[in-house]
């Protein structure tokens, strides 16, 4: 998913619903291609006003680290490269331009294509790597290429983009809700501390942070309206590694594997998750529902950059008896979540219920509504439509924040928005009732055993097994 983040980010939600009734009437497409190919043609010298008088209601900002000016869309982007907000603001420009213009070419291409444009011409944008141009196979070459960006610039290797990719269950429902939630509150909180403070320079650079922040945090609440980020990448992963245990093929890493089953294991996927609670503390944050003795489990990425090993295992959600069966444990997650085997499982849902949709609602009551997802967003405007009004909300609130110091729109009235039932024959279940009802079944009986799924794993099993270090201490 990344031209649906640029689209979502970058229009009102009325357009967005017209685009999907006639993306190639409406318009909306064509200028957003034509904003990319502007920003893209001289990246380092782009003026802020003039886009922003030829493209109204798009925002613009210079990041502090590389200088280079982005839309807010395009920061709505880069959580797929990044890790975090100040990995974004702060990257040097040696390593975000090639990364940004590639982008912008890739999307560019996609956008035209599903306007019904002719393809760009063949002069690649300035500084922008060769992948975009691989059709089919652009996303294996994008791999690829980032990974020798990542080292030539020196990125340490688990920044390295096939590391921040093992890490994204945060990218899936319903992790998603609260890496949302997260930094979303965290751009607010910015807010806050910019206007206490006198100094102008000071004072603006918060601003922008929290800007950064908040442009961060609505990728994830963006994936949380795509059909292929409602299934839960942990668990499916789990259920992946239990079927190869089971199975006679040559597995890498197999032993460690099949000591992370669901039963083994059983809270990597964050099941409390699907049950937010009041935080309780004063604010309209939402926690994810604990029962006693478990522990607080986060998605990958926040429990790996936790600051203290302790920190780490505990946001794992790895048990065991005592600390050295937990130790035994959180090293085998680490090796579960480098498994490019285990990976691919996610992979293979991820693109089918992008490509086929599902019907969904927020809540039990919620009206019901096809939802689709990356790639193929524009194939409902329901659903396009719901991604965009929430995703509209989100930047109303920062820019009331911004321009008047207070904002009606809550950040609980956003989570609420989030869809959290999926209809299956007929009946809406809970995510985590059609998990268990029926997308494990599902997984053993077709997914797993699919031609495609088997060809991936004896390809990765004998070429590349782990996408690298995922971590520090790693
Ligand atoms: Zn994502």
């Amino acid at each position: 998913m990344s031209w649906e983040h640029f689209v979502l980010g970058s229009a009102d939600p009325a357009a967005v619903r017209a685009a999907a009734g006639d993306p190639a009437g409406s318009g909306l497409l064509a200028a957003c291609g034509a904003l990319l190919t502007a920003l893209g043609r001289d990246p380092g010298n782009v003026d802020e006003d003039r886009v922003r008088a030829s493209y109204p209601g798009v925002q613009t900002l210079r990041l502090p680290g590389s200088g280079l000016v982005v839309t807010v869309g395009e920061l709505n982007i880069l959580p797929d490269y990044f890790s975090r907000p100040a990995d974004v603001a702060q990257a040097p420009a040696r390593y975000l331009l090639p990364i940004l213009q590639s982008v912008r070419a890739w999307n560019i291409r996609e956008l035209r294509r599903t306007a019904g444009l002719p393809p760009p011409g063949r002069r690649r944008l300035a500084g922008a790597l060769p992948y975009p141009a691989f059709g089919a196979l652009a996303e294996i070459g994008e791999g690829f290429q980032l990974a020798r960006l990542g080292s030539r610039c020196g990125i340490p290797p688990w920044e390295r983009y096939p590391c921040v990719v093992a890490r994204n269950a945060g990218h899936f429902a319903p992790f998603s809700w609260y890496r949302w939630q997260r930094f979303h509150l965290a751009a607010r909180d910015l807010i806050g501390a910019a206007a206490a403070v006198g100094d102008h320079e000071e004072r603006e650079a918060l601003r922008t942070r929290a800007r950064v922040c908040a442009g961060y945090a609505d990728h994830f609440l963006q994936d949380s309206f795509a059909a292929g980020h409602l299934i839960n990448k942990m668990q499916v992963m789990q259920w992946y590694a239990e079927w190869l245990a089971g199975s006679r093929f040559p597995v890498p890493d197999r032993g460690q594997l099949a000591a992370l089953t669901v039963r083994a294991q059983p809270y990597l996927h964050g099941p409390g998750h699907y049950r937010p609670r009041p935080a309780g503390d004063g604010t309209d944050r939402l926690l994810p529902a604990r029962d006693p003795g478990t522990p607080p489990v986060t998605d990958p990425q926040a429990a790996l950059e936790a600051a203290t090993a302790g920190e780490r295992m505990l946001g794992s959600g790895v048990k065991g008896n005592d600390h050295s069966e937990r130790s035994v444990a959180f090293a085998r997650y680490r090796t579960f979540l480098a498994s490019s085997v285990a990976q691919s499982a996610a992979g293979v849902l991820h693109g089918y219920f992008n490509k086929r949709s599902l019907v969904v609602s927020a809540g039990q009551d919620g009206s019901r509504y096809r939802a689709w997802g990356d790639w193929s967003m524009l194939a409902g405007a329901e659903g396009a439509g719901r991604a965009a009004d929430a995703a509209a909300l989100s930047r109303q609130a920062i820019t009331d924040l911004l321009e008047r110091g207070e904002t009606a729109v809550s950040s609980r009235k956003i989570f609420e928005l989030f869809p959290d039932h999926v209809e299956q024959d007929g009946v809406l279940l809970d995510l985590p009732s059609w998990h268990e009802t029926y997308l494990r079944g599902r997984c053993a009986t077709d997914f797993f055993r699919r031609r495609s799924t088997q060809l991936t794993r004896a390809f990765l099993t004998v070429t590349f097994r782990r996408l690298g270090a995922l971590d520090p201490a790693g």
